[in-house]
């Protein structure tokens, strides 16, 4: 069985991958480090990311020509809509565009042949500093604000409602229960309030948008079976995007 985590190999044994056939993909896990409800941990996002891109890449081998490997993930981003809250650590948007570019420039010079960045925290200033890294063909985005993926999540993403709630909550128990606190998450009364709605309005924060406790949502109704399908759904949004970026059928 072949490393699929970049951090494992070694200079040999990544040069040896790259000699191979099959052209190499870098998968970057990206999310932020803020609140997610009181029963989320602090890195919900890169959780999310890196299990998307685990399952992406044995859609990779089963579909060849690509083989895909998860690199290093970003772990802080733009998460200025969480101000005020304990845990919340943002990064200025130019500072992160030139760090994860520089993330792209040194992976390419590896030999890999394409990166794509997989983002789950979805904050408008976020999605915008991650995609200014694309300036070349060998760069993609992999992210679920786009109409195109978005559509093919669940209803809750889709209303807006989705910061910490049943749609990112299902995915975290299906990915590392470990970061779920289950005492707490059971008994979270829903909280209807559409963060798209909200930031489309010009409301930009948690607290000014009447999230008091940092989620939106359901948590209550979270499952390990819809994490299981939304986690299948986010791979094939990883697989689509690399293969229309490259022009192999998607
Ligand atoms: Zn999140």
């Amino acid at each position: 069985m072949r490393e699929k985590f970049l951090a494992r190999h070694t200079t040999a044994s990544l040069q040896q991958l790259i000699g191979d056939k099959r052209a190499v993909v870098a998968l970057v896990p990206i999310g932020s480090t803020e609140p997610h409800g009181p029963h989320l941990g602090l890195g919900t996002d890169v959780v999310i990311s890196a299990a998307a891109c685990v399952r992406a890449c044995e859609t990779f081998d089963k579909r060849g020509p690509l083989v895909a490997v998860v690199a290093p993930a970003v772990s802080y981003g733009v998460t200025d809509c969480a101000d005020g809250f304990t845990g919340a650590v943002s990064i200025p948007a130019p500072v992160l565009t030139a760090y994860v570019q520089a993330i792209c420039d040194g992976l390419l010079a590896s030999g890999i042949k394409h990166v794509c960045l997989v983002n789950n925290h979805l904050e408008p200033a976020h999605d915008a500093a991650i995609r200014a890294c694309v300036r070349e063909k060998q760069i993609s985005v992999a992210c679920p604000l786009t109409r195109k993926w978005a559509r093919t999540l669940s209803a809750e993403f889709k209303s807006g409602a989705c910061h910490a709630g049943r749609y990112e909550t299902s995915i975290v128990m299906a990915a590392a229960p470990e970061f779920v606190d289950e005492s707490i998450r059971t008994v979270l009364k829903p909280v209807p309030i559409s963060l798209s709605e909200k930031l489309s309005a010009g409301v930009n924060t948690f607290s000014a948008m009447g999230m008091e406790l940092a989620y939106a949502g359901d948590p209550a109704a979270a499952t390990v079976e819809e994490g299981e399908a939304l986690i299948g759904r986010l791979a094939d949004m990883i697989v689509g995007e690399v293969r229309e970026s490259i022009g192999l059928p998607v």
